[in-house]
């Protein structure tokens, strides 16, 4: 063992380290993908992380009602039975703290923190051809390298404030939901604006109307929403989820998208009307992102989503008292779950009390943020003290493009990507080598339960690198071909599905104006996904250039 103390990749004495692996981010990734190449390769391997804790997205996150949409108990490492069985969750869904406090319980189980880097953010990555290394450097100007390169960066990490002219002159205060502030925002006699209706601000509006003066929601597209039903974990639930600890990492390791039920195997118009109502309360009662499991066509057949859909518009009439705002809540233009649907606590309800108003701007669109406010189209202005921006994220390929990445012969990441992003597997583009992405854009991640996604990736990589050390191989790199017909398949995977008819989501890049029109996550599903890159394993990497150190030497 190293007999000086290390730091985050330096030593006491303030050498650097000869570091085998670089990995930039700490979140569940970052801090999972450290532990398997640390700990079970043996690798100098280090975290660089521009916040001052782990977490990731929990640790940003922090807006009111922030909480995970996936069950609490299949929200978190499946790898370790020890960490399972130690840790015990609170809640049916964990809340952002309770996450936060699970992964520093984790990242100090396995000791993690001595090898991530806080306060450091990323602002390059370079690969040396001749050297056969990338060097990174850091915002305060301190190179690193390493000879593989890890972004564990999530997928949604990289704040959307949309460009509205007159930001700059607002006399009151805004946020970006996903930079909020560690010290919260008080609301109270304040007249809040919230813009963004997605799952995050779905979540904000009931916690914000607590304490607002009163709180008015710019709506440009309705969404739907199925009741949450959090409440905490009685006695009898956490002592069955312990028993079930086996079964409940097999079910999410066979489902689609890693969560801990399974879909249903009947289709839509298998069941007659009555029952098909049945089966619909049946779902809303016990609430969560399961509601789509009740039948297995309702992502793939538009009629069969129509029911699904027609049920979750007039359970919004049924809550919300007000006609008008009823029918601009309901009035919903794409098809359930073809853009990630959202799980609440009393959204709808919301709008039944007398200081919450919703604004309806598709019709009367946001021309101008004002000092006093937020003025619109048509010249009505809505005078706020708080604006907070909902507004998501330039997802899956903003938080990668902003590391300023460069491959081969000095070719950036970004105009590899100028058409959309392309790679293999998710994991690895042509012409950077030894760089892997973990949930990368064609990948299945975000349409999955994240943990799931995260572990296959970060165990995946991790036989990967021990299989070049094993095999005298110095660098891998996807094969353009293997590229091209893997960039098909994912088009081919999310064509077979409705998702791609939502036109303006954030899967499709749509949300950012500008962003090339692709759709990024694999919709193939991650068990169908987990086969596969398991197969491209067992044929020696098959996709893959790999060049071993006696072809690199000369
Ligand atoms: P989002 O789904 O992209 O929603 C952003 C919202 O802001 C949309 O309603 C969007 O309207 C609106 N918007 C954006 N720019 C606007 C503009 N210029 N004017 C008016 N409205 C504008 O972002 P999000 O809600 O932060 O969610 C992102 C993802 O994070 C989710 O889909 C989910 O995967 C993840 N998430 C998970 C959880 C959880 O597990 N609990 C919670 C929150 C988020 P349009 O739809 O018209 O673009």
């Amino acid at each position: 063992m190293a007999s000086v103390a290390m730091n985050g990749g330096i030593s006491a004495d303030g050498a650097q380290r000869k570091l085998d692996a670089i990995i930039i981010g700490a979140g569940f990734s970052g801090m999972y993908q450290l532990h398997c190449l640390r700990d079970r390769l043996g690798l100098n391997a280090v975290v660089l992380e521009a916040a001052d804790g782990v977490g990731g997205t929990w640790y940003w996150n922090r807006y009111p009602g922030a909480r995970c949409d996936s069950e609490s108990h299949s929200y978190c490492f499946q790898f370790s039975d020890e960490l399972l069985t130690e840790w015990e969750w609170s809640e049916r869904y964990p809340g952002q703290a309770e996450i936060l406090r699970y992964m520093n319980f984790v990242a100090d189980k396995l000791d993690l923190k001595r090898d991530i880097r806080f306060k450091t953010r990323v602002v390059g990555a370079r690969y040396d051809e001749a050297a056969n290394r990338w060097t990174v450097t850091t915002e305060g100007g301190e190179t690193l390298t390493a000879k593989y390169l890890i972004t564990a960066v999530g997928c949604l990490s990289s704040a959307n404030v949309p460009k509205i002219p007159g930001l700059e002159t607002f006399e009151g205060d805004w946020y970006h939901t996903g930079l909020w502030p560690h010290e919260g925002v008080d609301f109270s006699g304040k007249r809040v604006g919230q813009i963004g209706t997605g799952s995050t601000g779905i979540q904000a509006v009931p916690v914000i109307a607590q304490t607002a003066k009163t709180l008015t929601v710019f709506q440009r597209t309705a969404n739907y929403s199925v009741p949450a039903h959090n409440a905490p974990l009685s006695p009898e639930r956490k002592r069955e989820l312990k028993e079930r600890l086996a079964e409940t990492r097999r079910t999410m390791r066979s489902t689609p998208n890693g969560h801990p039920f399974v879909i249903e195997n009947r289709s839509v118009f298998d069941v007659d009307d009555d029952e098909r109502l049945r089966i619909f309360e049946k779902q809303w009662e016990m609430g969560g992102l399961q509601f789509r499991a009740a039948f297995k066509d309702i992502l793939l057949d538009k009629k069969a989503n129509d029911e699904a859909a027609n049920f979750l518009k007039n359970k919004i009439r049924q809550i919300v008292k007000d006609p008008e705002t009823a029918e601009k809540l309901a009035n919903i233009d794409h098809p359930y779950s073809t853009k990630r649907p959202p799980i609440d606590s009393f959204y709808f309800d919301t709008y039944n009390k007398p200081h919450v108003k919703l604004v309806d701007v598709r019709s009367d669109p946001i021309e101008a943020i004002t000092p006093k406010g937020i003025r619109l189209k048509s010249g009505e202005e809505h005078e706020l003290d708080i604006i907070v921006f909902a507004t998501g994220f330039d997802a899956m390929t903003g938080s990668l493009l902003r590391l300023n990445i460069t491959g081969r012969g000095g070719r950036t990441l970004s105009e590899s990507w100028k058409a959309g992003p392309t790679n293999y597997l998710g994991l690895q583009v042509s012409g950077f080598p030894n760089l892997f992405t973990i949930t990368g854009p064609g990948s299945p991640s975000v349409l999955c339960n994240m943990p799931v996604p995260i572990e296959q990736h970060v165990e995946w990589i991790t036989d990967c690198i021990d299989y070049m050390r094993r095999h005298d191989v110095e660098a891998i790199e996807a094969t353009p071909e293997a590229m091209d017909r893997w960039v098909a398949h994912v088009n081919d995977a999310a064509n077979a599905t409705l998702m791609p008819q939502a036109g303006h989501s954030w899967y499709l890049g749509a949300n950012v104006p500008g962003k090339p029109r692709v759709f990024m996550p694999y919709a193939g599903g991650m068990a169908r996904y987990r086969g596969i890159c398991d197969d491209v394993a067992a044929k020696g990497y098959e996709g893959f250039e790999m060049t071993r150190a006696s072809a690199m030497a000369k």
